[in-house]
Formats: C-alpha cells, sequence, structure tokens
C-alpha cells in the first residue's frame, strides 16, 4: 500500500515537513522533530503565552483571576519544563516576575487585594516575611483588630493612615510618616484590613 504523506509547517520553526497521512490523522504533526518540540516547551515565550493563558485578565482595577491548578494554601500553582526538569511557580509571583523583573532575595510578592488566586500584577508588590504575617493580620486571615498580639496598628492609627490619604497624600510618605511598613498603608487601603474602622 503507497504511503500518502502531508505537508505541514512546523509550529515552532515554521518549516515545512512531511509526515505519513495516518501519523497526521492521529494527531500528530504539530512539530517537525522532538528537537522542535523540546524548544518549544523551553521557550521562554511559549511558557510565558501558556502562563498567561490560565489568567483571565481584565482592567487594570480588577483581580485577574488565575484558572489553572492551586496550592493547598489557596494561590495558583503553574509548572513548566526547562532543561529537562519541571518546575513549580506560585502563579501571582510568576506574574509578578514576568512584569516587574527578579525579586531580590528575602522578599515575597504579596497581594493588596487580598484575593489569593489574583495575578494581576498591579496588586501585588514585595514586602518581607514580617510585611506578610502582619498583611495577614491586618487582612484578619489569622486574628482580627487589635486584639492579635501581632497587630502593630491600631484603631487610631489606622484612621490616621485614611485620613493622610484622604488628604492625598502617597502611600509610601504616609508609611513613612507614621514610621510602619507600606504593606500596612496597602492593606488598610486596600478595602480588606480594619474595614471597620471608619473616619
Ligand atoms: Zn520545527
Ligand atoms: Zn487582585
Amino acid at each position: 500500500m503507497p504511503r500518502t504523506m502531508v505537508t505541514l509547517r512546523c509550529s515552532y520553526c515554521k518549516n515545512l515537513f512531511e509526515i505519513e497521512e495516518c501519523e497526521f490523522n492521529r494527531g500528530g504533526g504539530k512539530y517537525c522533530s522532538q528537537k522542535c518540540f523540546s524548544d518549544y516547551c523551553r521557550d521562554p515565550n511559549t511558557i510565558k503565552k501558556r502562563f498567561w493563558a490560565f489568567i483571565k485578565i481584565g482592567k487594570k482595577k480588577d483581580c485577574w483571576v488565575w484558572t489553572g491548578g492551586f496550592r493547598t494554601d489557596g494561590y495558583g500553582l503553574f509548572g513548566y519544563r526547562i532543561d529537562g526538569k519541571t518546575k513549580l511557580i506560585s502563579a501571582h509571583k510568576f506574574s509578578y516576575i514576568i512584569y516587574y523583573g527578579k525579586i531580590r532575595d528575602g522578599l515575597f510578592v504579596l497581594h493588596d487585594c487580598d484575593n489569593k488566586a489574583c495575578c494581576n500584577p498591579h496588586h501585588l508588590f514585595l514586602g518581607t516575611q514580617q510585611d506578610n504575617m502582619d498583611d495577614k493580620v491586618l487582612k484578619g486571615r489569622q486574628s482580627c483588630g487589635e486584639k492579635h498580639y501581632k497587630a502593630i496598628l491600631t484603631v487610631k492609627k489606622v484612621q490616621k493612615i485614611l485620613l493622610l490619604r484622604r488628604l492625598g497624600f502617597h502611600k509610601r510618605d504616609i508609611a513613612n510618616m507614621l514610621n510602619i511598613s507600606i504593606s500596612r498603608v496597602y492593606a488598610v487601603l486596600g478595602r480588606h484590613a480594619w474595614k471597620s474602622v471608619k473616619i
């Protein structure tokens, strides 16, 4: 039986190549070679493309929710292969790295919006482990309000933050003025922490 060949274009190197029709019918023929396939898997651009395909991208103010797999603690989890190894990374962290670049040692990617599934780089900022803990406290994930021993803010301080913000001060200036970390300011102004406090 004569073998029928099909001519296709490799979706990675874009060169034309031939495969048997039966192979094509089985769903093969995306890549001209094993090499093109593994290069495709390693290509940082295709990794990024795959990554963003998992995210519902919306407006700058909206949360861009991760639709892939999740870590047990509620953060999105993204896996990719590079140099023959599978790497796993928190989705929000990967989003931060793609958008802003490398993360300095000892710093963590925190959410301004308190939505663990959110990968909107505009809602992410860097903080220390302590900031992360304070943030959790402030956002009421561990305990609430002033009662918790780690809560550094008081109702008075929170009111001051809200007031200074209303007066038009920048978040960084407010942090400096009150001698607190910027993540605490973000947590308060980000709608979730100390919600009950009004001015
Ligand atoms: Zn190819
Ligand atoms: Zn968000």
